[in-house]
This record gives C-alpha cells, sequence and structure tokens, in this order.
C-alpha cells in the first residue's frame, strides 16, 4: 500500500526564498502600523489621486471590452506611444518592437535582469541603492556587487570604482538616476561615461529611470541618449510621473532581438500588464502632460521645505536634485539607522526609513520623504531635527 507523505516530511521554504535579504523597511512599517497619529516619511509613493482623464480612460475602456489579455509585449498601441515618447526624449530611433510593457518597473528590472543575467554572474550595483536591486540578483542566483556613491561626492558614482569592479563574472551595471534613496541626478558626462564603460568592457547597462519626470531645475539624462546600444536596457514608468502606483504599469526599452527574449518572459511572469491599467496608460501619454509638471513643481516646493528645516544643520548632506527622498544624517546620535528609526517612531511618531535597507554604507542616514502634505511634512521633519540636535 502507498503510504502517504505526512507533513512531518514536507521540504521547508525553498534555500533561496528563506535566505531573501528582509527589509529593515518593514520593520518599520510593522512598528508604525501599531501607533496613532504618526507623521509618515517613510512612504515612497506620491500622496496625488491619479489625474481624472487617465481614471476615465481606464474606465471607457474597460466598458468597451478592453478586459482581455494583451499580447505579452503589451498593447502594440501602447508601445507605439512608449517607443515615440522616448525617442523625443532621446534624440535616437526607437521602434515599438523595442519596447516590453510590463507590471510596474519593477517588472522591467526583473526582466531585464533574468534576460541577461545567470546564475553565478555579478551585477553591479549601487550602495545606497534601492533594495530590491539585490532581492533580484538573490532570486536569480546572481551575486550583486556593490558600488559607491559617496555622500561627500553628492551621492554620484565614481566611474574609475565602477570600472575597477568589473570582472569576468560581471554581466551588468545597474544605474538608477534620478535616484532612491539619495535625490542626485547624473550629470550628462557622467552618464556619458557610464554608457561608454558598459559598452567598450561589454557588460550591459541596466538604467532604472523611473523617476525621470521628477527632476528640479536639472535635466535628467537617460542612458540612451548616446545611443541604445546593443547592451542598454531603459527602465520607466507611470507610477511616479503619473501618480500611478497602484496600477502596476512599467515598461522596458531595449534592443529589438533582446525585447523579443524579454517578451518570452512575461508569459510564465505575469503574461502581460493589466489591458485596463495599459489602456490608461494610453490615456495618460496621449493626453495632457500638465500633471506631470504639477506634480514636479509640487514635490519640488517640498523638497525646498526639507531645505528651509535642514539647510544651516548640516544634517542634510545633499539637496536633493530629483525624485522624492532626502537623506538626513543621524551620525551625531551615536545610533545605528535601524535602532535610530525606531525610538524616534515610538518617541516622537514619525516614520522615517533606515538607511541600512538602502546599504552597508547608508547606516548613518534616515531616508525621509516628501510624499505628505506640507505641514505634516514640516511637523514631522521639524520633530526629526530636534530629535537629532537634541543628542550632543
Ligand atoms: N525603481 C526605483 C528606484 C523605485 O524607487 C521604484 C519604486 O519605488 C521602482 C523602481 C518601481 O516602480 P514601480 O512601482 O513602477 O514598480
Amino acid at each position: 500500500m502507498l503510504k502517504e507523505k505526512s507533513a512531518a516530511t514536507l521540504a521547508p521554504a525553498s534555500a533561496r526564498a528563506r535566505s531573501m535579504p528582509r527589509s529593515a523597511i518593514r520593520e518599520i512599517m510593522a512598528l508604525a502600523a501599531e501607533q496613532t497619529d504618526v507623521i509618515h516619511l517613510e512612504v515612497g509613493e506620491p500622496d496625488a489621486s491619479t489625474p481624472a482623464h487617465i481614471i476615465e480612460g481606464a474606465f471607457s475602456a474597460a466598458r468597451a471590452g478592453w478586459t482581455k489579455y494583451s499580447p505579452n509585449s503589451g498593447l502594440p498601441t501602447l508601445r507605439q506611444m512608449i517607443a515615440e515618447r522616448s525617442a523625443r526624449r532621446w534624440g535616437v530611433n526607437v521602434a515599438a518592437s523595442q519596447v516590453v510593457v510590463t507590471t510596474g518597473a519593477i517588472g522591467a528590472l526583473f526582466t531585464a535582469i533574468v534576460t541577461v543575467v545567470e546564475t553565478g554572474d555579478e551585477i553591479l550595483i549601487p550602495d545606497p541603492g534601492w533594495p530590491n536591486y539585490e532581492s533580484i540578483a538573490h532570486l536569480v542566483g546572481a551575486t550583486a556587487v556593490r558600488y559607491a556613491l559617496p555622500a561627500q561626492k553628492g551621492f554620484l558614482p565614481d566611474p574609475d570604482e565602477i570600472a575597477s569592479r568589473i570582472t569576468d563574472r560581471t554581466k551588468a551595471i545597474l544605474l538608477n538616476t534620478p535616484g532612491n534613496p539619495t535625490g542626485a541626478v547624473f550629470p550628462r558626462a557622467l552618464m556619458a561615461r557610464l554608457a561608454e564603460i558598459a559598452r567598450s568592457r561589454g557588460v550591459y547597462l541596466i538604467s532604472d529611470e523611473i523617476y525621470e519626470d521628477i527632476v528640479f531645475g536639472r535635466e535628467h539624462v537617460s542612458a540612451a541618449a548616446f545611443g541604445l546600444g546593443p547592451n542598454v536596457f531603459i527602465v520607466s514608468g507611470f507610477s511616479k510621473s503619473y501618480a500611478m502606483t497602484g496600477w502596476r504599469l512599467g515598461w522596458l526599452v531595449c534592443p529589438a532581438e533582446l525585447a523579443a527574449v524579454a517578451t518570452g518572459l512575461q508569459e510564465p511572469l505575469t503574461s502581460c500588464a493589466s489591458t485596463i491599467s495599459q489602456k490608461a496608460g494610453e490615456a495618460a501619454l496621449s493626453g495632457s502632460a500638465d500633471c506631470v509638471a504639477e506634480f514636479r513643481d509640487l514635490f519640488r516646493r517640498r523638497r525646498d521645505i526639507l531645505v528651509e528645516v535642514f539647510g544651516k544643520t548640516g544634517l542634510l548632506p545633499m539637496v536633493p536634485e530629483g525624485a522624492f527622498y532626502g537623506l538626513v544624517d543621524i551620525s551625531r546620535t551615536g545610533l545605528r539607522s535601524l535602532d535610530f528609526a525606531k525610538r524616534f517612531l515610538v518617541e516622537r511618531k514619525v516614520a522615517t526609513v533606515p538607511g541600512i535597507t538602502f546599504g552597508p554604507s547608508c547606516d548613518r542616514f534616515v531616508r525621509v520623504a516628501f510624499t505628505i502634505s506640507d505641514e505634516s511634512l514640516r511637523e514631522g521633519l521639524q520633530r526629526l531635527r530636534d530629535y537629532i540636535e537634541k543628542f550632543p
């Protein structure tokens, strides 16, 4: 008689799943959920609602029957719009066949990495940088090797350092500009150097440009501005520019042969991005761009509040030039960033993100996001400043 496999012999969750790097932000969010009247400086998404014409686009598309699967690579009309937008911005030719629509920019990042990175490969990621880069590397069995974004250099990388970290096993360099958590925007000459290093050393360049529309008096320079070479992947999306985080819509632009491979990966990943969201995306790209400028101006005003509160304290290592984050120096407290963030949250009811979430170099900072109302932001930042300054 066949013996039934008992629960006691069931294998545990996979080693890879169990060893997933755990983000310190989860601890802060769990702690914040237990408190009342918390000011949220930890939330990395726009507080504004998606503009009405985009929501209307989704409603009318759903009523008109756009409720089925789309092709793996996305709706041809949306791909065409993204290609035209990209070509206009970069000054290079981009065809719809080079665009893959994904479930959020995270879907595009995951796709780009899986398209070219093999188990055992190395991928260069920024320190500090968005924690999901390391998590994706972990999931594909690659090694994430960090390059520095030093605070004293305005959180910009040294191209020579990046070049020196390239080994036989390096498959890709991941860039993020405008940067999370730094707010740094890479200047044109730096981007040109980085594009040249990746090209000449034969490694892929995966450029995360999800905050491309949120720059304050600076130009955003895409890695594709120097040509969409055979090694270049550009990641962007709707989440931040159009306040569409919940719609889960992003894209990848890369050479057509790689886009074909990336398209094949969509089938087992998500099959396709939500068709209704894609129609909303079409409404976003075909409608007025005023909302994008309004969001940018709003974040700029809030960035100025950050500077107003911290400007003369020496606690703000760099004035953010893009995205909606700033790093605040907590080193005079002598606390590790996670301990600081927990204590500050419990004692002063303000949630921040411990810098350690973004990499080992960032433990002397906490990240604040300027994604809440001006008054709450001012109050939260003032409490942060008072709390740090009360340490001798
Ligand atoms: N890249 C960076 C640097 C981000 O901060 C985020 C979201 O916070 C993403 C990518 C993911 O964007 P999406 O919500 O479109 O998946």
